[in-house]
């Protein structure tokens, strides 16, 4: 009721009262850092073990045991974590890596650096994933490995996309930076296809600081990994015989290991973080509880019932449906939210494959566009070939990110939604309309 009698007054926008006047500081708050992360952290400074490695392989077993997998390595970063297991997966000269257009680009640039190329999938609307059609039609006999990504939490299709990879010999690298922990069909995303890698830094929901992590269960992939950036632990005894000779320097030239202060405080993060996210989950329900059958929004959500799940509901987005609130544009839209104290912005990632990157760079003086340069084929995609990616900016918004439940909070954030909602035909007049581009290539500094 509370609810109902806030949306009848005028917009903030237009000098009504904002629906959220002050931002409550802890229900926002991530990651929850508490005295035992601090510990952890001041015992590695005060040891002077930043380098080291104990504190990390007991993160590493810690990691794989809760993954449910036979190896997790450690690495500085998310992308180098992604870099090292297209590595694994013999990524090299020439071949071809399929990778949704709407990611980060930490999922498909590392590619470049393996001298291979990109070809780029377009997504499905509701799940905002790669999908098995997409990947088959681009599938080619210079395939060589698929990066899927569980994106915002969403699982991707995965009893689709294994087969399908398997019967073609082309490996799958999940990608699970937004959904750690996260479930599909009863399974933890993660270690549902080849290698797994994730993101650890400090925005995303599984928090280590920066940090990465790789899992798998196959123990050349792991091995072939190490010998890829872990060069203290590239010794002679790697199971892959051809790589022994080489032992001791990385492969890939870069050092992956991980900071120990991380390690540290990824530990305990862990501890607690399948309780976080089901604290996220029921925080992120009871909205849009408060929303429902609300004209314009719908969750982006997977289907439970199966026991598949949106992790920590990373990046919350909804979808926005302007055919219901007289095409008001997201643009507007988001603006009366911010003017009621709602930090929403339109869109998420912007299609990779309109990024200069990887239509004009000549990064390695090749003469032609590094994407050109290291394929057998014209892999280009023109603007306007991946349609659904292209066009998915002007239906998406970002949510409030509730990593507390506090239903008092959770319900003042959704009133400033349906005082929106409620009153958009007041917005209809001075609508900017949408920008050609929106959303960010970083998510984050949305
Ligand atoms: C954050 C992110 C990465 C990169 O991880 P870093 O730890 O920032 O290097 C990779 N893929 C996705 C989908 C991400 O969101």
């Amino acid at each position: 009721m509370q609810i109902q009698d806030a949306t009848t007054s005028t917009l903030a926008l237009y000098g009504g009262t904002p629906s959220v006047q002050q931002t409550p500081k802890a229900i926002f708050q991530w990651p929850i850092i508490t005295e035992e992360d601090e510990k952890a952290a001041l015992d590695v400074i005060r040891r002077g073990a930043m380098s080291g490695t104990d504190v990390t392989e007991r993160y590493e077993a810690e990691f794989a045991a809760w993954q449910g997998c036979r190896f997790a390595l450690a690495f500085h970063n998310g992308t180098a974590a992604l870099h090292a297991a297209m590595f694994a997966c013999g990524v090299g000269r020439g071949d071809e890596v399929i990778c949704p257009t709407i990611t980060y680009w930490a999922s498909a640039l590392p590619a470049f650096s393996l001298g291979a190329t990109l070809v780029f999938a377009d997504i499905d609307p509701l799940s905002l994933c790669i999908t098995p059609e997409e990947i088959e039609r681009r599938i080619t006999p210079r395939t060589k490995a698929i990066v899927v990504v569980h994106y915002l939490g969403h699982p991707a299709p995965m009893d689709a996309i294994v087969p399908l990879a398997r019967k073609h010999g082309i490996k799958v690298i999940e990608d699970f930076s937004h959904a750690q922990g996260g479930h599909y069909k009863g399974q933890k995303v993660g270690t549902l296809g080849d290698v797994g890698a994730t993101s650890l830094m400090s925005r995303k929901s599984l928090v280590a600081g920066e940090g990465g992590m790789l899992v798998c269960n196959d123990r050349e992939l792991c091995d072939r990994a190490i010998a890829f950036g872990h060069h203290n632990r590239f010794t002679r005894d790697l199971s892959v015989a051809t790589l022994r000779e080489f032992a001791g320097l990385p492969l890939g030239g870069i050092k992956g290991r991980m900071h120990q202060v991380s390690a540290a405080v990824g530990r305990v993060q862990l501890r607690d973080y399948d309780e976080r996210c089901r604290t996220i989950r029921q925080a992120m329900r009871f909205f849009w509880d408060c929303l429902d059958g609300a004209p314009g929004l719908r969750p982006h959500q997977v289907d439970e019932s199966e026991g598949s799940n949106m992790a920590g509901h990373y990046g919350a987005r909804a979808h926005y449906v302007p055919g219901e609130l007289a095409g008001l544009s997201v643009t507007a839209f988001c603006r009366a939210l911010r003017a009621e104290g709602v930090a929403a912005h339109p869109g998420c990632n912007k299609p990779l494959h309109l990024h200069p990157v990887f239509r004009t760079a000549d990064l390695y003086h090749d003469g032609r566009p590094t994407r050109l340069a290291q394929a057998t084929r014209n892999v280009l995609q023109e603007e306007g070939r991946l349609p659904v990616s292209e066009g998915i900016a002007e239906r998406l918004l970002s949510l409030p990110w509730f990593v507390r439940y506090d239903e008092a909070v959770i319900t003042r954030y959704a009133g400033a939604f349906l005082k929106v909602i409620r009153n958009h035909r007041d917005l209809l007049a001075d609508d900017p309309g949408n920008p050609p581009s929106m959303g960010s290539w970083g998510l984050s500094s949305l």
